[in-house]
């Protein structure tokens, strides 16, 4: 499942490409997705994009109208191919791109060879979804969309100044502190393999509930979490299951992990000392990897 750190991997990868282009959208499915947009977008032209952005594990594309919020869900891919190539299954929509024309365009481009030429410039982008939980949504800005959304600070991008409410709600939660990581509306972009990566990195145990921890422990966590998800965006993200780049690379940061799927290997940390190994735990139906020597 793409967290904050592989949709930044992605926003990097496709900004350069899609700023500037001129984008119509094409539906080429009838199944619903999670996610879906509030008006008619097939076949629509959107006109110029602006730029890429993102918070959390949502990639926003701005258009001159409207901003498109792309929600990757369990299994989305955004995926390049040529114009010649046969569609990926999956592709619910695809992107057409081509350079911006002007306003009003010449005679010339009336022209069939000019046609031709312009199908030879479009580019294709297609955002395949095997299980569907993603989807695109259509807001008026992505500014106004933050506003009244109620995700909480962007982790790849979260400042000191955030601390001390992270920490209030922390420490007056029953919840277990894995739980409080995935809050989007705590920290948007940690997902289940960061959780894991930040909790061993912290030396806190994931079944904690957050009322238990000292305020110095909050703060532990708290300092892990920016430089986690910013090392892991640098090595384009991890690639355990879906998660590739647009031009179909897979992302190297699963050899930086020390925990996550790492169950049964020698603690990194402390195996020396204690003799202690990665153990799993479920959570809530979802895996938790931690070390019970030196996670407290
Ligand atoms: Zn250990």
């Amino acid at each position: 499942m793409p967290e904050g750190p592989e949709v930044e991997a992605i926003r990097r990868s496709l900004a350069p490409r899609l700023e500037g282009k001129s984008l119509a959208l094409i539906r080429n499915t009838a199944l619903r997705m999670r996610y879906e947009p509030k008006v008619e977008l097939h076949l629509k032209n959107l006109g110029c994009i602006q730029e890429l952005r993102r918070h959390g594990k949502v990639l926003a594309v701005v258009c001159s109208k409207p901003t498109l919020l792309f929600r990757l869900g369990m299994s989305g891919t955004l995926l390049w191919r040529e114009a010649k190539m046969p569609r990926p299954k999956h592709a619910h929509w695809t992107l057409q791109l081509r350079p911006t024309v002007p306003d009003h365009p010449s005679k010339a481009s009336c022209d069939r060879r000019q046609d031709q030429q312009d199908a030879e410039q479009r580019t294709y982008l297609d955002f395949v979804d095997p299980r569907r939980f993603g989807g695109i949504e259509d807001v008026e800005s992505f500014s106004t969309w933050r506003e009244h959304s109620n995700l909480g600070p962007d982790g790849l991008h979260l400042e000191e100044r955030e601390y001390p409410q992270r920490i209030k709600t922390m420490m007056r939660s029953g919840r277990s502190v894995k739980a409080i990581l995935l809050d989007q509306n705590w920290i948007a972009g940690i997902g289940n393999i960061y959780a894991s990566e930040i909790l061993f990195r912290a030396h806190v145990h994931p079944a904690r509930p957050g009322n238990t921890l000292s305020e110095h422990e909050c703060l532990s966590i708290l300092r892990e979490i920016k430089p986690m998800l910013c090392k892991a965006a640098d090595h384009d993200g991890t690639s355990f299951a879906t998660h590739k780049t647009p031009s179909g690379k897979r992302g190297e940061n699963e050899n930086y992990l020390y925990v996550f799927q790492r169950d049964g290997d020698a603690c990194p940390r402390c195996s020396e000392e204690r003799n202690s190994y990665i153990l799993r735990l479920n959570q809530g139906g979802r895996s938790s990897y931690y070390c019970s020597g030196c996670q407290f």
